[in-house]
């Protein structure tokens, strides 16, 4: 399955200028060495410094939204098994980057985990799984383990481009730039906890986490 094309650095672009990048060089797509097929880079990204994502947006994205559609059920499922949803989709949310790590966005336009192949193997997989288990609550969360991963290739073609469909053109670009990943991951990690907090307290829990670790720890809950 994996993808045979190779991204390398070169000096001039396929239309014979020169390379004037600011700390991200131009990249071109080639079958061989001897077979560039052309610039692949969005036009947006070239001469522009870019910084790589982390995952705590892609984790988080799909998590927040599991928990604000348990807080809108009338019931919640059991704290315990709330937990390990969350765990299960924020790793899926981040799997594409676990499965291949790397930083560069050149390196990321060459990830197998970031193409149609990689992306339906997984969405199959775990749409068989919750059929097989389809009497079983864990169904459902095999559903969101397949749409984290999707939001997660959604993402990465929204912020820097995928060569999703292998065909050696870049889909997306940077609608969403970089820069702005910080602000999002802030954002995201403020509401996990927030809406944590108000599921802690539909389960009659202590909402603060940090209450109860000091509890534990020190058995005075209110110390400040
Ligand atoms: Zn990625």
């Amino acid at each position: 399955m994996g993808n045979e094309i190779e991204y390398r650095q070169q000096t001039e672009s396929t239309t014979g200028s020169s390379c004037g990048c600011r700390g991200f060089p131009r990249r071109a797509l080639a079958a061989t060495a001897a077979e560039p097929k052309g610039l692949y880079l969005p036009a947006s990204l070239e001469g522009t410094p870019r910084y790589p994502m982390n995952v705590i947006t892609h984790s988080l994205l799909p998590v927040t939204a599991r928990q604000c559609v348990e807080l809108r059920a009338e019931k919640l499922p059991d704290y315990k098994q709330q937990l390990y949803a969350w765990a299960a989709i924020g790793l899926f949310g981040s799997l594409p980057d676990i499965l291949n790590p790397h930083i560069s966005l050149g390196a990321r336009y060459n990830s197998y985990s970031h193409v149609w192949p990689c992306t339906l193997t997984v969405v199959a997989i775990c749409c068989l799984y919750g059929f097989l288990r389809r009497k079983n609550d864990t169904a459902v969360v095999a559903l969101w383990c397949a749409l984290a991963y999707v939001l997660h290739v959604v993402g990465d073609i929204v912020s820097g481009g995928l060569d999703f469909f292998c065909t050696g053109q870049a889909i997306g670009d940077w609608w969403i730039i970089p820069e702005l990943w910080p602000v999002l991951d802030l954002f995201f990690v403020i509401a996990f906890v927030l809406l944590h907090r108000r599921i802690r307290k539909r389960h009659g829990l202590e909402p603060s986490i940090v209450r109860v670790i000091r509890r534990r720890f020190y058995g005075r809950p209110d110390v400040p």
